[in-house]
């Protein structure tokens, strides 16, 4: 049984409706081709996926045309960076590379779950107000 209030998103999707969200902020609309190389996925897989999305009523699909997000997928989205930027937040804290935090966020952000995250989320928080609290963990682990 899941967590309350949870909806069941798979990794999959919470890819897609991230990077549909990314490409609409900057271009305003999304497409199959765009969706498919920033998640190096094939045009097929994507387009199925986008299919999905639309029946989910995530996404407003015009087949040959771009696509956005409905409300409700722009509501998941928003969820999904939230919880990317809290991630992110936490492996800068703890000192780690660039390089590393971008490539461990994709991986462990879809496996948290919603009392983890709101954990990391106050620590995060702590640490940002506690900024000596910070230091001495830093310290504590070279
Ligand atoms: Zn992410």
């Amino acid at each position: 049984m899941r967590p309350e209030g949870r909806p069941n998103r798979s990794e999959s999707v919470e890819d897609h409706l991230e990077r549909i969200q990314d490409l609409v902020d900057r271009l305003g609309y999304a497409r199959v081709s765009d969706v498919a190389e920033a998640l190096e996925l094939s045009r097929s897989t994507v387009s199925n996926m986008i299919r999905r999305l639309a029946k989910r009523g995530y996404v407003n699909y015009q087949r040959y045309r771009g696509f956005t997000l409905t409300e409700s997928g722009r509501a998941v989205a928003a969820d999904i960076r939230t919880r990317h930027e809290t991630v992110t937040a936490f492996l800068r804290q703890l000192g780690l590379e660039k390089d590393t935090i971008e490539a461990e966020v994709e991986d462990i952000e879809h496996h948290l779950k919603p009392q983890t995250l709101a954990a990391l989320s106050s620590l995060v928080e702590y640490w940002e107000s506690h900024p000596t609290a910070l230091a001495a963990f830093r310290k504590y682990r070279p």
